[in-house]
């Protein structure tokens, strides 16, 4: 007889393994889902492998205690998970230490999901010409013409020649109709337009990665240095040679330049895949890149998981940027699953950056990685000019604005010869902070033990981490006062004051409230990119990617507030987020300026990424890295534990963090309090070591035993996380 092992999600089912099932009569291949019955439910589960078992059976019942029972339905013909795919799975649920369940899921779009058997794949109708026949009308004729050269859609044929008449030409058999599943066909640019010819440098640096030896390439190459030219000429040379290639850009959205260039060279062969996609968009680019109908796909982080057949390169863009980790379960690096199906497919993977991670370029200058190098902008164009403005001396002077002095006279004489200015302020809301005048307590989510910020236009106060909304006049929770003080700036708050400067500035604002619906990047970045506006306001949303030639300002109004967060990697993308948003500047005719506003003006983060100066910001950091004992010296996996009752949630870390230093081979940190989300109690323990593999092994253990016991406790585990706060 025929036994499947299945993975099947069930919520109180935690323990990682499959479950046997009667297989007899049924095509199964692993990948495929199947409906089964588990404690007198259908559930959905998932083939891992069918194994021809020569016990009958009764006997399969006497050696493993329990009855077979048989799957009841196959969901699927045919799986979109090839063995690479499925591999790749398996070795992800190791390195991220996480339910193989959770991974396939991650990989597969939700159509094909293993929760999501209701989800029907979508199919179009087409009607297709037969024959003539000799008792037609009029309009009969010209809709069977219009068949004669090509299918048509039903839907459109009905809708153009009416209904009766395509009823007559079924009944009169003329025409036949046929179904297909439907195919997402982005709308892309038309016109193609051809590649640049490279620049010495560029063709120094495409010729050094096409000669090296090593598949990982590191293009460290500043802002504006023409990377994405070199990317668009290697992924030339690999359609040429019949392969697929991938290229990764931390957010679709944000990055509207790199799809239209990459889609202006590649017309229709290009596939574009993101978050933003609904369900059968998604489950369509997967079937086209399957089909090979797809040369090129320009996608986020998922897209690492596509079921490529002939891969000839993977690019990641901007490599250091925080988004290609996802941080809920499984907690994969998009670095590594790419690094891993390039091995498969044996192809060349290019990480681009201006700000390489410190793990990547640590390893190119060991030689892991092939280190290339860009150092200057594209045909000698200057990098910006930056000034570090020191905020202090101004609040001494009881200046009460963000705007000091000289960026303000900077922003006026920019608006005076019609060029544009980025303003980035890394906080959303009109203010952060909202301070009982009676009593000094600050206002506070009351699920989430993080401060409240106040959003004007909607009059509410609004907590970042929860969406909760209290009203703005509500009373105080300690002492019942109803006075507030409202301190600080948000991005809203910076509109509003650019107005008041600047008599008939126009302004657009970007962040996530400006965001929320449909195109709204597109919408915002096409209007300032056309000039119909003289300031762009916004998050760190407006430090990627963008090239615009108007832009000879960037002011980054807020330069050390991610310095004081409580992480090993602050320094880093503090130096990161201000080397991006300057290469937003001066990138057309005119000379850039960047102006950096500080408290700490001599934070060697900041002077470094004021100088352009990568390699001093390395070198600085590595040896806070180094006395702190953290990555890339080290490996750290990131546990946090989170329940509603802090009493049990104390007890059960504190009893496993005893259990951990006990075992003299892992070195454990905390646990220690993390505030409370979603009403959830949160602790965190950290381990630490030089062996990633046998931490791994170790961690495993501890918690699988941990899971067993602790039943209301929740736990993620983060393996090399990107960041600690
Ligand atoms: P990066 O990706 O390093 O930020 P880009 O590839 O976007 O740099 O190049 C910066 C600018 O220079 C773009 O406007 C691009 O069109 C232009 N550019 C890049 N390479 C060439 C080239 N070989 N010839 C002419 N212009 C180029
Ligand atoms: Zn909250």
């Amino acid at each position: 007889m025929l036994v499947a092992n299945i993975w099947i999600e069930h919520p109180i089912l935690k323990i990682d393994k499959t479950f046997s099932y009667l297989a007899d009569g049924f095509i199964l291949s692993k990948g495929i889902r199947v409906k089964v019955s588990f404690n007198k439910q259908t559930l959905i589960g998932f083939v891992d492998e069918v194994v021809d078992s020569h016990l009958t059976l009764d006997q399969f019942e006497k050696v493993n205690g329990f009855c077979l029972k048989p799957i009841v339905e196959v969901i699927d013909e045919k799986t979109l998970i090839t063995d690479e795919l499925y591999d790749l799975g398996k070795w992800m649920a190791h390195h991220t230490i996480s339910p193989h369940i959770a991974c396939y899921q991650t990989m597969l779009p939700a159509k094909l999901n293993i929760r999501s058997s209701s989800k029907k794949i979508k199919y179009e109708e087409y009607a297709h010409y037969i024959h003539d026949n000799v008792n037609m009308t009029i309009k009969q004729k010209a809709a069977l013409t219009s068949l004669k050269t090509k299918d048509v859609l039903l839907a459109k044929l009905r809708k153009e020649h009416g209904y009766g008449v395509v009823k007559a030409l079924l009944d009169k058999e003329c025409i036949s109709i046929y179904q297909i599943e439907a195919r997402y066909k982005p709308r892309l640019n038309d016109e193609l337009s051809e590649h640049q010819v490279l620049t010495a440098d560029q063709k120094n640096a495409y010729d050094q990665i096409n000669d090296s030896e090593k598949d990982i390439i590191l293009l460290h190459g500043a802002t504006g240095s023409g990377k994405t030219e070199i990317y668009l000429h290697l992924a030339q040379d690999a359609i040429d040679l019949g392969k697929q290639v991938l290229i990764l850009v931390p957010e679709i959205a944000l990055t509207p330049q790199m799809v239209e260039r990459v889609s202006s060279r590649f017309g229709d062969q290009v596939a574009i895949y993101h978050s933003a996609l609904n369900d059968q968009e998604k489950y369509e680019q997967f079937k086209r890149v399957e089909e090979q109908n797809v040369a090129v796909v320009v996608g986020t982080r998922s897209a690492a998981f596509m079921p490529f057949k002939r891969l000839g390169l993977i690019v990641m863009d901007e490599e250091h940027d925080h988004s290609y980790k996802q941080d809920r379960k499984p907690c994969y690096h998009c670095r590594d699953v790419v690094i891993k199906r390039a091995q498969y497919h044996r192809c060349k993977v290019v990480l681009g950056s201006a700000t390489p991670s410190l793990e990547s370029y640590a390893r190119a200058l060991k030689g892991v990685y092939q280190l290339v190098e860009l150092p200057k902008r594209i045909n000698d164009q200057a990098l910006p000019k930056c000034h570090v403005i020191d905020i202090r001396p101004y609040l001494k002077q009881g200046i009460k604005t963000i705007l000091t002095p000289p960026i303000q006279s900077a922003i006026k004489d920019r608006l005076a010869l019609q060029q544009q200015v980025i303003l980035l302020l890394n906080r959303r809301g009109y203010t952060p902070i909202q301070q009982c005048l009676d009593c000094d307590h600050v206002m506070t989510c009351p699920d989430c033990d993080v401060a409240m910020n106040y959003h004007k236009d909607i009059d509410h106060l609004v907590c970042h981490t929860c969406g909760k909304m209290i009203r703005a006049d509500h009373v105080c929770p300690i002492c019942g006062g109803r006075q507030w003080l409202s301190m600080g700036y948000g991005t809203q708050k910076l509109e509003e004051e650019l107005y008041r400067t600047y008599k008939g500035v126009r302004v657009l604002r970007m962040d996530a409230d400006t965001t929320s619906y449909k195109h709204a990047h597109k919408r915002i970045l096409d209007d300032f990119g056309a000039h119909k506006a003289d300031i762009l306001v916004g998050t760190q949303m407006i430090a990627k990617g963008l090239d615009y030639p108007l832009v000879t300002l960037v002011g980054v109004l807020s330069a050390d507030a991610t310095l004081a967060r409580d992480d090993f990697r602050a320094v880093e993308t503090t130096f990161d987020l201000i080397v991006q948003a300057s290469g937003r500047s001066g990138r057309g005719i005119d000379v850039g300026e960047v102006m950096i506003q500080a408290f700490d003006p001599n934070h060697y983060a900041i002077k470094a990424a004021s100088n352009h100066d990568y390699k001093r910001f390395y070198a600085h950091e590595m040896q806070y890295r180094h006395a702190g004992g953290y990555p890339p010296y080290t490996f750290l996996i990131s546990i946090i534990f989170s329940a509603n009752n802090l009493d049990i949630l104390n007890k059960a870390v504190y009893d496993l963090a005893d259990q951990i230093k006990v075992d003299r081979s892992l070195k454990v940190l905390g646990p220690s309090p993390l505030y409370k989300i979603f009403k959830r109690q949160r602790l965190r323990l950290v381990i630490k070591g030089k062996d990633l593999g046998s931490m791994i092994v170790s961690v495993k253990n501890y918690i699988d035993h941990f899971i067993d016991i602790n039943h209301n406790i929740d736990v993620l585990i983060d393996v090399d996380p990107s960041r600690l706060d």
